[in-house]
């Protein structure tokens, strides 16, 4: 009830959740409550959750922030959702992001922007805006989102949350409408570090419905006690040079690296070089991915179908174009372009050759430290629209996010205090695959 009157109060401007399941997760509630009364109840009894557009709920409407999924329902429910149900978390409704997550700001949605509810008109990052903003307005608990270039962290770090993006194949994509399926990972926003790893405690591990999951043990993630006190950690000395850095990101950055050495932390400058490819890479690879994968969307199988159509041709042509928000639309246009027989090797095989050396390096320097940190994002939270006519600005955004999933790691953004202008600034701490349980206690001590 608590978080339901807080959606009926701040929804209107907020815009943060697109349904809200309110007799269903009342209803629910009370089951619950009866559970608890037993001593019956699981490990998630009591958290009222949101999740993302992109995660299939069966019998419920998703359509990844797009028009072009216009009244799809689900006949499955997504592994990950499931698992957290499965624990008594009470689902209370599906989130606004940007169409089929591609975006930094939550301004390419076709139902309209989520705005942060901190300052005026300020974004809510992206994609998984709604998501972000939902927790940090008490309009639930925590959320599930979804990572595929920085969109659960990054948002966290616009509404002063914690964002979790795990290693790549620890939790299934099945039921997560796919964007760039090499680099797409579920993951919790949270208020604080405990939420985050007891949710992906539940929503981690095998699944016989995602032949990609790893079937390594999940650990106990909110248990987990380090033995290691202090640790060795690398922060690349590119990213908190970097120009574009807001004066008091920078400021925040190395004050928290100066506190990590007075803990007794080793604490080191590491070059990246490879800095300047990692937005190349991660656009190149991720266009490709989104314009095979959202082939599907045809106007024949699910979604939005034009009603001007008059052979199939244009049945494809006009569904789609009616359909697709225009981010999306270049994206398929870039991702076909590069995927086309005479640039693939230009392009994309390029592309792939970057990855990999990006992804030795990153592998290389985390043999040697523990941790990689850096500012989760360039610049805090700008106003509504600012960014919009510049895509290339917007991507720059990314800038400090991609390297996680272009190398498939785990990285977490903290708190780290805020702007002038009072706007949330985030941390970002990358660690080596699978090692989610050291990230989770380092976090917790940050934050
Ligand atoms: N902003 C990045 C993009 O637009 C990341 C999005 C994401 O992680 N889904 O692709």
């Amino acid at each position: 009830e608590f978080y339901l009157r807080n959606i009926e109060e701040k929804n209107k401007t907020l815009n943060a959740f697109l349904s809200v399941f309110d007799e269903e997760a009342l209803a629910k509630a009370d089951e619950i409550d009866a559970k608890i009364k037993a001593g019956t109840a699981k490990k998630l009894a009591g958290m009222v959750l949101g999740i993302k557009d992109l995660l299939c709920y069966k019998d419920h409407v998703s359509q990844a922030g797009s028009k072009i999924l216009n009244g799809f329902e689900s006949q499955f429910t997504a592994t990950a959702v499931q698992r957290v149900i499965d624990e008594d978390a009470i689902i209370i409704g599906r989130q606004n992001c940007d169409e089929f997550g591609m975006g930094s700001t939550n301004e390419n949605s076709a139902f309209g922007p989520c705005l942060n509810a901190v300052g005026e008109n300020r974004v809510a990052g992206g994609s998984s805006g709604g998501s972000a903003v939902a927790v940090q307005a008490d309009m639930c608990l925590a959320s599930l989102g979804t990572d595929t270039g920085g969109s659960v962290r990054m948002p966290a770090g616009f509404c002063g949350l914690v964002g979790l993006k795990p290693t790549y194949t620890r939790v299934s994509r099945w039921g997560l409408i796919a964007y760039a399926s090499s680099f797409d990972c579920i993951g919790p926003i949270t208020k604080s570090v405990s939420d985050a790893a007891i949710l992906l405690e539940v929503i981690a591990g095998k699944d016989e419905n995602d032949s990609t999951v790893s079937r390594k043990e999940v650990p106990s993630y909110s248990n987990y006690q380090s033995e290691k006190k202090t640790f060795k950690i690398g922060y690349l000395k590119e990213a908190v040079e970097s120009e574009g850095l807001q004066a008091e990101v920078k400021a925040a950055t190395l004050a928290k690296l100066e506190l990590l050495k007075a803990q007794g932390h080793q604490v080191e400058a590491v070059d990246f070089p490879l800095i300047k490819y990692f937005l190349p890479t991660y656009y190149t690879l991720t266009t490709a991915e989104a314009s095979s994968n959202l082939s599907r969307f045809d106007g024949v199988r699910y979604g939005h179908r034009s009603a001007e159509a008059t052979d199939l041709m244009s049945l494809y042509k006009k569904s789609r174009f009616e359909g697709f928000g225009k981010e999306v639309r270049k994206r398929i246009m870039l991702g076909t372009f590069v995927l086309s027989a005479s640039y693939y090797d230009a392009y994309y095989t390029k592309a792939q050759k970057a990855r990999r050396l990006i992804k030795e390096y990153t592998d290389n320097l985390l043999s040697e430290y523990d941790f990689l940190v850096c500012p989760t994002t360039p610049t805090t939270a700008y106003k509504l629209g600012e960014k919009t006519s510049d895509p290339l600005q917007m991507y720059l955004g990314d800038l400090f996010t991609v390297q996680a999933n272009v190398v498939g790691l785990p990285a977490i953004s903290v708190p780290n205090g805020l702007d002038n202008d009072g706007m949330p600034i985030g941390f970002q701490v990358m660690a080596g695959a699978f090692e989610e349980a050291s990230l989770l206690a380092f976090a917790q001590e940050l934050y």
